[in-house]
């Protein structure tokens, strides 16, 4: 049976702390609700599956329906393969999740850790961090499509994965169930990426507990924790240009950090690195403002709107656009 709640605010429902009033909200709490949610969206004017709002730019009136994901529940297979299948339900707390796998001897999510969020929306966005994203591991996703009101299995291939992006990305008629991960049981630690792999040379015969733990502090040294202080983590996407555009800019800017992408003619360079050369890390104009120590993270620092956040979003690609022709984009989902 559903329950639809009104005005419900959901400025403590996401990390940017925006505040945002939904005319309409339901908590998803088992399967047996989604046919009742696909035969009612149609009397609303939009709607979205809301996991932990940690990716999301609200506005502060949503006129329309947000479907609240807490589906719950895990499951390992019990062969003893080299690989387990794993499969998560959607509303199950991503970090949890990783814990949880760690312990149970599948391995591979440990770079991931302490990525905000749900696993329902981690195949979203392919989220991604220190060298892994977790399109590596997913066998498939499991959506319920609101056209067809029937559940449906997504392959790795079908979801189409690429840089913090998917073939679910945008699409409303999908709510991801579950995700199902091939996970292999014996650890094979992804340590090339420069500051952990510092840290973790100074370990004899480190553990995936060991580089989970090094992940941790990383991350807790370097990014603002949303219940501190409102963020998103990375604001804009790495930017993906020309390879010959690139080695120009590499002239003008020796100390720019680059990387290879998935297109050997494309070149991902770091946009937190072209905010801080510009000056502006720790910069603030009302309520926002650039985190002092991270070019890449915005930050709310009281309770704004999401005009104040857009406004000041847009200084910044205007100055690095006028500086190195450059377009960031903006990585959280605007709504
Ligand atoms: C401090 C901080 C650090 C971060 N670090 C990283 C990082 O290192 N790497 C990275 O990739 N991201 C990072 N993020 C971004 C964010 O954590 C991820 O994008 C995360 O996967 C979002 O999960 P969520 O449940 O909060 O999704 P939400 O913000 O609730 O939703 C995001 C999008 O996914 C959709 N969605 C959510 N659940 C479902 C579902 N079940 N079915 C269909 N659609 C769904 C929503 O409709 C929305 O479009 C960071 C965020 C913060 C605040």
């Amino acid at each position: 049976m559903l329950t639809i709640q009104n005005s419900i605010n959901l400025t403590q429902l996401n990390t940017l702390r925006l505040n945002s009033v939904t005319n309409h909200y339901i908590q998803l709490a088992s399967l047996e609700q989604l046919d009742e949610i696909a035969a009612i969206i149609a009397d609303y004017p939009r709607y979205f599956v809301l996991g932990g709002g940690s990716n999301l730019i609200l506005p502060e009136n949503y006129d329309g329906l947000v479907i609240h994901n807490q589906l719950k529940g895990i499951t390992f297979n019990s062969d003893k393969s080299a690989y387990k299948l794993v499969t998560a339900a959607a509303g199950e707390i991503w970090d949890d999740f990783v814990a949880n796998c760690l312990a149970n001897q599948a391995y591979g999510l440990e770079n991931l850790s302490l990525i905000p969020g749900t696993v329902g929306a981690s195949p979203v966005q392919n989220i991604g961090a220190y060298g892994v994203e977790v399109k590596d591991f997913i066998d498939y996703v499991t959506v319920y499509d609101f056209n067809l009101r029937q559940l449906t299995k997504l392959s790795n291939a079908e979801c189409q994965f690429s840089y913090r992006n998917s073939y679910l990305k945008n699409k409303p008629q999908y709510l991801v169930v579950s995700v199902t991960f091939k996970l292999p049981t014996t650890a094979k630690l992804m340590i090339s990426y420069g500051d952990i792999a510092k840290q973790m040379a100074e370990i004899d015969n480190p553990t995936a507990n060991d580089l989970r733990a090094c992940i941790i502090n990383t991350r807790r040294s370097k990014l603002p924790d949303p219940a501190e202080i409102g963020n998103a983590g990375s604001f804009f996407h790495n930017p993906i240009i020309a390879a010959a555009q690139a080695q120009k800019l590499k002239q003008r800017f020796p100390n720019l950090p680059i990387y290879p992408s998935a297109n050997a003619e494309q070149i991902k360079v770091s946009a937190g690195w072209l905010i801080d050369n510009l000056g502006l890390k720790g910069t603030r104009s009302g309520n926002i403002g650039v985190y002092p120590k991270q070019a890449l993270v915005l930050v709310n620092y009281a309770i704004a709107s999401k005009d104040e956040l857009l406004t000041f979003a847009r200084e910044i690609q205007t100055k690095v656009y006028a500086h190195y022709q450059i377009q960031l984009n903006i990585e959280p989902i605007i709504l």
